[in-house]
């Protein structure tokens, strides 16, 4: 007897190895087939850390495993096996030759790009495809559109607070915030103290599968970003859910305290180092949020970090995503202070003198992580004072970091890093001197320069860099009434003394940066 038709091939995507996703319901084991395919485009459209293309391909062959041990019907196509898969689509016409399905079913993307792409696959392919949407995601496109509808500003506190009271997250019987206050983030900016001992984040002995993921990239992407040795990711969910429960027990009590620290030698703090599992759909974001709840409800965690956790999920988390999907495809163009400067060499080679700087990108060499402060004020700060142009230093965001998405990355590179959205998602750039690094961080202490000179050739660049900036983009920022304290303080300084700061700032920068024209 002939096998039935197929009648839906289902084509799960490389960040969307949940079996809750959208495109799995309604499934028929006996006549759907399961698409995944491993596809060159993917894995070089961007320079990927190699821990990150080992991570998402050791991970989406476990989950076909798994969908696989179910009983179903799955259709993997490795990148050593499959010529056709160049990228989505000629994977997908090839698997349509294949199977011959009545229509196809998939979840949208993650990445304006891959949703234009898709667009197209109905016409492609001749079989009707049916897009639906991410319901991972707390808030749909839809839902943060009709949020956005009519403000003047979008702020992620009250899209937060809106979270809060639809998940219930964190609130009391009568609909109040418990603890009487919706954010805690002002507890939340301790140093860290000399003893503090902060616990490693949980790793994962590599399995046969991942092993030979390992070999298929370092052979394939040699040339790639990154060490890729050791490999210690989860790459199932029942590692990813170990691993969460392991920073539940040993870091969460303190990660509000500590969240914005910074130690050298120390790369994950008391962070979760959670946002690569989460953003795959290894992990859930309500379900770890009720998890931490349940901590902070049970005694064994202050409401501060329980606080600070949820808030970076359900509200950052969510709000980057819906900024995003609602600026689209302009926001990748944004260039408010119409930054053109070149990323200096070290970005990649972590060869600097700049403690904080080789510190933040040595540690994002070999572990593909960086928490989030070393990101934003440290890499992020750099670049924003230094003038790097947006979509270099996107490009770097995108390609370093294991989590690296361009629906959470551009927003935060753009919006957060560099203002280079003009203020879509910020209130004020978060530019620093040296100074800030100094009180978060003992990364000054093993500095050739030195913090508290402005100018001469010990100066910290941070500092003649920060002056500079905001002397340099008065026009644009001294009317924000959050900047008005600073540019009274450049006011009161001599003038000469500005103008050496804006002498030093940009022999340093010709310095430092690479020449020639930005090439994406
Ligand atoms: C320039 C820049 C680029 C970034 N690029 C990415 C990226 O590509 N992918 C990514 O997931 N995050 C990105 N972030 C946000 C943040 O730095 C990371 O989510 C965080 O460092 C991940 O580490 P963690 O899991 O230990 O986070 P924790 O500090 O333990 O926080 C818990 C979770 O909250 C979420 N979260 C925290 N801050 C943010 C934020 N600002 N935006 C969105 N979610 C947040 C993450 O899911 C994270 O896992 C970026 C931040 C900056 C400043």
């Amino acid at each position: 007897m002939a096998a039935a038709p197929v009648r839906t091939l289902r084509f799960v995507l490389g960040d969307q190895l949940s079996r809750r996703m959208s495109s799995l319901r309604d499934l028929d084991p006996d006549r759907d087939v399961v698409l995944m395919a491993e596809v060159h485009e993917e894995c070089g459209y961007a320079p990927h850390h190699k821990k990150k293309i080992a991570f998402v391909l050791s991970a989406m062959r476990h989950f076909a495993e798994d969908l696989r041990a179910e009983g179903l019907n799955v259709d993997y196509r490795t990148l050593e096996t499959s010529d056709e898969a160049r990228g989505f689509r000629s994977a997908l016409a090839a698997a349509v030759e294949r199977h011959r399905p009545q229509r196809i079913v998939v979840t949208e993307p993650g990445e304006w790009r891959v949703r234009e792409d898709m667009l197209g696959w109905q016409n492609e392919t001749g079989v009707p495809v049916e897009i639906r949407d991410d319901d991972r995601f707390l808030a749909s496109r839809a839902d943060f559109a009709n949020w956005a509808k009519g403000r003047k500003s979008l702020r992620m506190e009250y899209f937060y607070r809106d979270m809060r009271r639809r998940t219930g997250l964190l609130m009391d019987d009568v609909g109040e915030p418990v603890g009487g206050r919706w954010n805690f983030d002002t507890d939340n900016r301790k140093a860290l103290p000399a003893d503090a001992r902060p616990p490693e984040p949980a790793r994962f002995e590599p399995d046969g599968i991942t092993r030979e993921v390992v070999d298929l990239v370092r052979d394939r992407f040699a040339d790639h970003f990154g060490d890729l040795d050791p490999f210690w990711f989860a790459v199932t969910r029942s590692q990813a859910d170990a691993a969460f429960e392991h920073f539940v027990r040993e870091a969460l009590p303190k990660f509000g305290d500590y969240q914005d620290a910074m130690r050298r030698g120390e790369k994950t703090l008391y962070h979760a180092v959670t946002s690569l599992y989460l953003n795959v759909g290894l992990l859930d974001p309500l379900a770890v949020c009720r998890r931490v709840e349940a901590e902070y409800r049970a005694g064994r965690v202050p409401l501060n970090a329980a606080e600070g956790f949820i808030r970076q999920v359900i509200g950052w988390r969510e709000f980057t995503r819906g900024i995003y999907w609602l600026r689209m495809p302009e926001y990748a163009e944004t260039n408010f202070f119409a930054a053109r400067r070149r990323l200096p060499d070290f970005y990649w080679s972590g060869e600097t003198d700049l403690e904080c700087l080789r510190q933040c990108v040595t540690q994002t060499r070999e572990q593909a992580y960086a928490h989030h402060i070393q990101r934003l004020m440290v890499t992020g700060n750099f670049a924003l004072i230094a003038g790097l142009d947006p979509k270099e230093v996107s490009a770097w965001y995108l390609g370093v970091y294991a989590d690296a998405y361009e629906w959470v990355e551009l927003p935060n590179t753009h919006g957060m890093a560099l203002f280079a959205d003009g203020g879509v998602l910020a209130s004020k750039p978060y530019a620093a001197s040296g100074k800030y690094i100094r009180r978060m961080s003992d990364y000054c202490c093993g500095c050739r320069y030195d913090v508290d000179k402005a100018t001469g050739p010990d100066a910290c660049p941070f500092n003649f860099l920060y002056w500079n900036f905001l002397a340099e983009h008065r026009v644009k920022l001294a009317g924000n009434p959050r900047m008005a304290l600073i540019y009274r303080t450049l006011d009161r300084m001599p003038t000469e003394r500005v103008a050496s700061m804006k002498s030093q700032a940009e022999r340093f920068l010709d310095r430092v940066c690479r020449s020639g024209p930005v090439t994406v």
